[in-house]
This record gives C-alpha cells, sequence and structure tokens, in this order.
C-alpha cells in the first residue's frame, strides 16, 4: 500500500525529533481531481492558513503534495503541546478548514505523534508522564466508545478506520465495543462489532495487515468473579460498594461487569474507563454515571490531562454534544471553568459552512446551508445574532428548528425563538434575529411576497446592550 509506505517514512522521519511535549500531526488528505490544489490555494487565500499559523503555540502549518498521489495532499502542522492545540481546536478556523474539507470532498487520514515512543502501547503510561495527553491509541478507543453509543455507524467506521491506522489493535477494537454492552445495551454493542467486522473485512480485502493484538489470557482455574469484581469496584469508586435496592443487580455488576468483563486483561483497567467515559457522553441524561465515571478513571490511573483532553476530541470527531456533557462532569469532577451551552444536533438539520459573505453583518459565527425550495437554514453560535437590517418590499419567514435564540423588532420587546416558533417578519421593519447567549439556535427562512425591487438594509450591530437586555 503506498499510503503504508508514507506512515512508515513519516514515521522514521518523525524517530528523529527529539523528545519534548511537541505535538506533530500529519494529515493525508485525498479527494476528486484538482480538489487537494483548490483547497490548499483557499486556504492561503483566505487567510484561514495565515490565521492559523497565528494561534499561539503553532509551530508549523504547511501543505505538501505527494509526489505518488497527484490528486492527495500532506498537511504537517506541528504544536508547541495540548493547549496549543486546544486553542486551536476552539478557534473558528477549525470550523472554517472542516467546511472547505467538505467543499472540495477531501477524505484525510491522520497520522498524530506527540514523540516517537507513542506507537507502542506498552509506552502509554512513560507518554502520558511526560506529556499529559492522550495517546493516539487512547484517542481511537474514546471516540470509537462514543459513537458506539450514539448509535453512529457511519462516523464510527471512519473513526475505526483511523483507530487501526493509529496502531490500535484488533482484540482491543473488539474488547473496547464489546465492553460496552453493560453500558450502551446489546443493541449498540451489536451494531458496533458488526461495523467493525465490516472494516476489518473490508481493509483485508485491501491487504491492510491490520496487527491483530492478543486476546485476554485464560482466567485461572479457582478465579472467584464476584470476589475479583468487588475489589475492582471498590478500586474504581474509591470505597466499597453495595447496590443492596436490588440485590441481583449489586452482583451482575460485581461479578460479571468489574469481574469477568474487566479481569479480561487485553485492555488496562484505565483504557476501560477512558471507554466509559466517552461512551456515557454519548448517552443524554447519564449525568450522574458521567460523573461518577469521570471520577472512576481518575482512581483507575486516568490522568487528569487525559480527561481533559477528552472533550475537544469529541467535539471534532463526535459531536457538540458529546463534548458538552463531559464538560459538564469535569467542572463537577475537577472543578474546572466551564459555562455550559444548549447544542444542537446537527445530523438533524446540517451546521452548513461558515456563512462568510455575510459575517460582515454578524456579531459572532453564524453557518449557512442552502436548501432546496428557496430555504437556507441558518446556524448561529451561542450568543451570535445579526445586525439591526430592513427587508425592503418583501416578508421574511423565520421557522426556529433547533435550540434556542431571539427575534427583535425595533422598540418592541424580544421574541424567544424555540423549535416551532414561526416568525413572519413585515416588510420595512427593522428587527434582528440570532442565538440565546447560552444556546446554539437553527433557523429556517425565506421570503415571500418578493417585489421587483426588494432589497435589504443592513443598519448597526445589536450591542452588547442590547442583546444582554433581552429576555
Ligand atoms: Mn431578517
Amino acid at each position: 500500500m503506498k499510503l503504508h509506505k508514507a506512515i512508515v517514512v513519516l514515521a522514521l522521519m518523525i524517530m528523529a525529533i527529539p523528545l519534548n511535549a511537541q505535538l506533530s500531526i500529519n494529515i493525508r488528505y485525498t479527494g476528486p481531481k484538482g480538489a487537494a490544489k483548490k483547497y490548499v490555494k483557499e486556504m492561503e487565500q483566505s487567510g484561514i492558513a495565515a490565521r492559523i499559523r497565528a494561534v499561539e503555540g503553532c509551530i508549523r502549518y504547511d501543505y505538501f503534495f505527494p509526489a505518488d498521489d497527484p490528486d492527495g495532499l500532506l498537511l504537517i502542522d506541528e504544536w508547541a503541546d495540548q493547549a496549543a492545540l486546544d486553542r486551536y481546536h476552539a478557534s473558528p478556523m477549525m470550523k472554517e478548514a472542516a467546511a472547505l474539507r467538505e467543499k472540495y470532498k477531501l477524505g484525510g487520514r491522520q497520522i498524530r505523534m506527540f514523540n516517537p515512543l507513542v506507537r507502542n502501547p506498552q509506552n502509554d503510561n512513560k507518554q502520558q508522564t511526560m506529556n499529559n495527553a492522550l495517546t493516539p491509541r487512547r484517542q481511537g478507543l474514546a471516540v470509537m466508545a462514543a459513537l458506539e453509543a450514539k448509535g453512529d455507524q457511519t462516523g464510527l467506521e471512519k473513526a475505526a478506520v483511523e483507530a487501526l491506522d493509529n496502531g490500535l489493535t484488533v482484540s482491543e477494537a473488539k474488547e473496547a465495543l464489546s465492553q460496552l454492552y453493560a453500558y450502551t445495551g446489546f443493541p449498540r454493542s451489536l451494531n458496533a462489532l458488526g461495523t467493525l467486522q465490516k472494516v476489518l473485512s473490508a481493509r483485508q480485502a485491501a491487504g491492510i495487515k491490520d496487527n491483530p493484538g492478543q486476546d485476554a489470557d485464560p482466567l485461572p482455574a479457582d478465579y472467584d468473579a464476584l470476589k475479583q469484581g468487588t475489589a475492582v469496584q471498590t478500586q474504581l469508586t474509591g470505597k466499597p460498594f453495595d447496590y443492596g435496592f436490588v440485590p441481583a443487580t449489586d452482583y451482575y455488576l460485581k461479578a460479571h461487569l468489574f469481574g469477568d468483563i474487566f479481569a479480561r486483561n487485553n485492555l488496562s483497567f484505565a483504557d476501560r474507563e477512558i471507554v466509559t467515559v466517552s461512551a456515557i457522553s454519548a448517552l443524554p441524561g447519564c449525568e450522574p454515571q458521567l460523573i461518577a465515571h469521570v471520577s472512576g478513571a481518575r482512581n483507575m490511573g486516568v490522568s487528569d490531562a487525559e480527561l481533559r483532553a477528552l472533550p475537544s476530541l469529541l467535539e471534532e470527531k463526535v459531536g457538540l454534544a458529546e463534548a458538552e456533557r463531559l464538560r459538564g462532569a469535569l467542572k463537577a469532577v475537577l472543578g474546572d471553568a466551564h459555562t455550559p451551552v444548549q447544542t444542537v444536533d446537527f445530523s438533524v438539520w446540517p451546521m452548513g459552512q461558515p456563512n462568510t459573505a455575510y459575517a460582515q453583518y454578524f456579531t459572532g459565527n453564524s453557518y449557512l446551508a442552502p436548501m432546496d425550495g428557496g430555504l437556507a437554514n441558518v446556524t448561529f453560535e451561542p450568543g451570535c445574532r445579526n445586525n439591526w437590517h430592513i427587508h425592503h418590499k418583501q416578508v421574511q419567514v423565520l421557522i426556529c428548528v433547533a435550540g434556542r435564540g431571539w427575534y427583535q423588532e425595533w422598540g418592541k420587546p424580544a421574541v424567544p425563538l424555540v423549535p416551532g416558533t414561526i416568525i413572519e417578519i413585515p416588510e420595512g421593519a427593522k428587527h434582528w434575529h440570532g442565538a440565546a447567549a447560552d444556546s446554539w439556535m437553527q433557523h429556517l427562512t425565506y421570503h415571500k411576497d418578493v417585489q421587483a425591487d426588494a432589497s435589504n438594509e443592513w443598519l448597526e450591530p445589536v450591542s452588547d446592550e442590547q442583546y444582554h437586555r433581552v429576555k
């Protein structure tokens, strides 16, 4: 495989980099004919690449065209440390670059290197101490777990490919998805294992040799599941645990989950807790269990830095709602500052692309997804709103479909926008619309009764004072 050759060459190149906390990320993209070159051109000309290079701690952000693939692209970016990478991940450029890749239909495979030691799971602890961040292998486990719990087979397929490329063994991947039946149920677990099987077959057919890894060792003849499980559960929760309300459930938790399953030594306890925390992040309504497992993960040797690296990973690879749920749990356990925001599910109405054409008339970031039938789908980040404006000689209709926001006409109280709210904006009325300060918001919009000389007049921004007065 050409790609594999390239990975080996990259790995050898990176071996020469001295040990430090620096992160080097190499992403190989490919797309339709000519798309990769157009993408790079737009990244450079739009200034997105320059703004990424200006992020504090960015060492390089450079594109190269591989000799062996005329439609391929190699991105090498390097960051001073995890915090620098997190700054980039939290910036609007992250989403702008993703939207451009979507525009040019570029797919990618990532090889992330913290230092030359990380391809081997045996080095996890060493690497954790040196860099305080998740290994590529643990990132793979976390993302696959959350997508399993979410039931997102398309995402899981991509994540499995990436995780296997990053050195996760087949045995580890199977074990993580299998363990999760205890948290997400057999339906989700079996679906995910089916997806993994499909991915492995396709890779085998393509000549990719995945590392089978090691099976769990057989248990000793005198193994006592209840005794072992009780000890593991005590280690996890920090105190003896007794679910006396339902003794049968108490037995299942101890003897089966923390006994039979955790006794399998093809994943460490820390790996298993990263898997569990990530999966529960994708289960709405299970916040108390999520908090308990963030705490449990620490008792099993997962570092705080690793836990703090999880939300941005989940936001990038799984979804905003999952990342926000985990941020809430980290706040509860670690006391991290976090202002929760209400998210929206972009699998229903897509986020679309950065609304650059109208950005000058907006405060904050908005996204636009054109639709058939003369409709547009506009997504507003928390706090984002458009300037005061007037639609002359036409009536604008807003249909809120997700999140919470506001519509306000000049001199009148603001009207809350929630899914199902429909607003007809009278011709000539000065107004604004946008998200609530603590929620994303999506509305569909179209214009009706449009006269020949219809126009939009953009006016002054809605000041912070005007916006925060709204209730
Ligand atoms: Mn309007």
